[in-house]
């Protein structure tokens, strides 16, 4: 087997939601494994902090701060790569939030929120991407789904629709964009040990229900999705399409 084929040196990757989390790992692997990375959140603090701790690391890291849900700062962001040469070569729609509420007290605007924020910026991010890796004929998107990209679990609905929209999306993306040399796929990670997740984290019956619940009999860190997104955004992966892999410690695959 080739070493080149998960070689990515010379390409460019954007990860949104990079400044910490699941994305900043799955930045630093990019990085690791030849990538220029272009670190996103917005947080332009946080930002800055992730990207001098990526170049002190010995890393080729430069800031993207933007909101994934302001499409002017997203076009924007494109525009500016456009200016200063960067062609993005790996897409990672990773940035999402949490909120969990019952649906009875849910409003519209929360429902609203969620999708914009983890579904809908996928879609503009995603298009930004693609309208140009479709012009050059190559390119890899890898979006960020869930174990609710399948199952549904009470008090996340907007989430959950969300990531049952990434699932879709991604095969939607796969269907219009595989011919040109674009290849999309998604990742669904289980329970991991984020900031995202840190009442839950703390809490010791939940902490518990997933322990149990998991064959691995643990949390996955995040540095745990590096093999996969490196494999998705790779030469490695170039005729696998609209799939979802999910890294999960077994959790989709028992009852
Ligand atoms: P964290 O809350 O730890 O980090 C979220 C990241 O997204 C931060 O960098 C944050 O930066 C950024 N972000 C949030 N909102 C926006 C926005 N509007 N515009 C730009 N950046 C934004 O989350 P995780 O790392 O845990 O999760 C990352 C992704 O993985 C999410 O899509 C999540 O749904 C998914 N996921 C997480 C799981 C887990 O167990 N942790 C399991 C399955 C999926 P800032 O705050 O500065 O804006």
């Amino acid at each position: 087997m080739s070493t080149t084929l998960f070689d990515l040196s010379g390409r460019v990757a954007l990860v949104t939601g990079s400044s910490r989390g699941l994305g900043r790992a799955m930045a630093e692997g990019l990085g690791a494994a030849g990538a220029q990375l272009l670190i996103n959140g917005t947080d332009a603090a946080r930002v800055e902090a992730a990207v001098a701790e990526l170049r002190a690391a010995g890393y080729r890291a430069d800031a993207a701060a933007f909101d994934i849900t302001d499409e002017a700062a997203i076009l924007r962001a494109f525009e500016g790569f456009d200016r200063r040469g960067l062609a993005i070569d790996i897409l990672i729609n990773n940035a999402g939030i949490q909120l969990r509420k019952p649906m009875l007290e849910l409003s519209t605007p929360e429902w609203q929120k969620v999708l914009d924020t983890n579904l809908t910026s996928a879609f503009v991010i995603g298009r930004e991407a693609a309208r140009r890796m479709v012009t050059r004929g190559r390119g890899k998107i890898v979006n960020i789904g869930s174990l609710t990209s399948g199952l549904a679990r009470a008090t996340i609905a907007p989430y959950t629709v969300a990531k049952g929209g990434i699932k879709l999306l991604t095969q939607a993306m796969a269907a219009e964009w595989a011919a040109q040399g674009v290849q999309a796929n998604a990742i669904g990670p289980g329970y991991m040990l984020t900031d995202m997740n840190q009442a839950l984290i703390d809490n010791p019956s939940f902490d518990a229900w997933v322990k149990s619940r998991t064959p691995s009999r643990r949390w996955g860190r995040p540095e745990e999705l590096v093999g996969a997104v490196v494999f998705l955004s790779s030469s490695a992966s170039d005729y696998v399409n609209g799939q979802i892999i999910y890294i999960d410690g077994g959790m989709t695959a028992v009852l």
